[in-house]
C-alpha cells in the first residue's frame, strides 16, 4: 500500500498537507474522468468484501494492488495513456507478459513483487456472485496460473506456453525431500479450463528422466550407453 501512496505522491495525485493525504486537482481530474465505473457503489461493495476475505488472509496488499492495476486500467482506458500510466504503476509489480491471443490486448502479472499467482488478460474483470465466490464479469477469461508443480514461472516461459509452445519447466521438487529436483515440459492448453477458471496445464514428460532403461550413472561412471545400444 505504501508502495501505491508513494506512485500517487510522485504521480501528482495525492499530496501531503499537515500530516494528512490529499488529493490534488489532477487527482480528482482522473477520478472524475473514471467515476462512472470506479465509484459505483457495486464496485466499492465488492472491493470492500475483497478487501476483508483479503485481510482475513492476510494478504492486504495484494488486495491494494490488484485495486490499483484495475483503476489503472480504467484510468488508462479513459485517458488513452497506457503506457505512461503503466510507467506510474510499474513499480507496484503490474507488466506485460505478453499479447493475448484470444482477443489482442494485453496480459499483465500482478502482485507486489510482480509474481502474481494468476496471470491474466487485462479484458478480464471480476464480480462477486450470490453465493459470495469470485467469477468472470467480462473480457475474454484467459487466465493463467503463474506457479505450475510448485514453481513460480518466469515472465517468458508464461507468454511462451501462451503462444502454444512447449515449456521447460526446471526445480520442480518431488515429494520425498531427499529425492534431487527435477525439470519437466508443460504446455498449456488455453481451450481447456482446470476448475478453478485458469486455462489447463499439461504435464509433459521429463526432461532430465534416463534416456533408456538399463542405462545412468553408477559411482559418477556411465553404465549400459551404448553397448545396451546396439
Ligand atoms: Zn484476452
Amino acid at each position: 500500500r505504501a508502495a501505491i501512496i508513494e506512485e500517487l505522491l510522485r504521480a501528482g495525485q495525492i499530496e501531503r498537507s499537515k500530516g494528512k493525504i490529499r488529493s490534488t486537482e489532477l487527482g480528482r481530474t482522473v477520478a472524475a474522468s473514471v467515476s462512472p465505473q470506479l465509484a459505483s457503489p457495486e464496485l466499492t461493495g465488492e472491493w470492500e468484501a475483497r478487501l476483508a476475505d483479503m485481510r482475513a488472509l492476510g494478504d492486504e496488499d495484494a488486495f491494494v494492488v490488484d485495486a490499483a492495476g484495475y483503476a489503472s486500467s480504467l484510468v488508462s482506458d479513459a485517458f488513452g495513456r497506457e503506457s505512461e500510466l503503466r510507467a506510474r504503476f510499474g513499480a507496484a509489480g503490474r507488466h506485460v507478459v505478453c499479447k493475448c491471443p484470444r482477443c489482442g490486448r494485453e496480459v499483465v502479472r500482478t502482485g507486489a513483487d510482480g509474481k502474481g499467482a494468476v496471470v491474466r488478460c487485462s479484458s478480464v474483470t471480476t464480480r462477486r456472485n450470490e453465493s459470495g465466490a469470485w467469477e468472470d464479469a467480462g473480457g475474454c477469461g484467459l487466465k493463467v496460473w503463474a506457479k505450475v508443480a510448485g514453481v513460480t514461472l518466469t515472465d517468458e516461459q508464461i507468454a511462451a506456453a501462451i503462444a502454444g509452445e512447449r515449456v521447460k519447466v526446471d526445480g520442480i521438487k518431488p515429494k520425498d525431500p531427499s529425492k534431487k529436483s527435477y525439470s519437466r515440459f508443460m504446455t498449456l492448453d488455453a481451450s481447456a479450463e482446470d476448475g478453478s477458471g485458469c486455462c489447463k496445464w499439461v504435464y509433459g514428460e521429463f526432461a532430465n528422466a534416463p534416456a533408456k532403461p538399463g542405462t545412468g550413472e553408477r559411482g559418477g561412471k556411465p553404465f549400459g550407453g551404448r553397448a545396451w545400444a546396439k
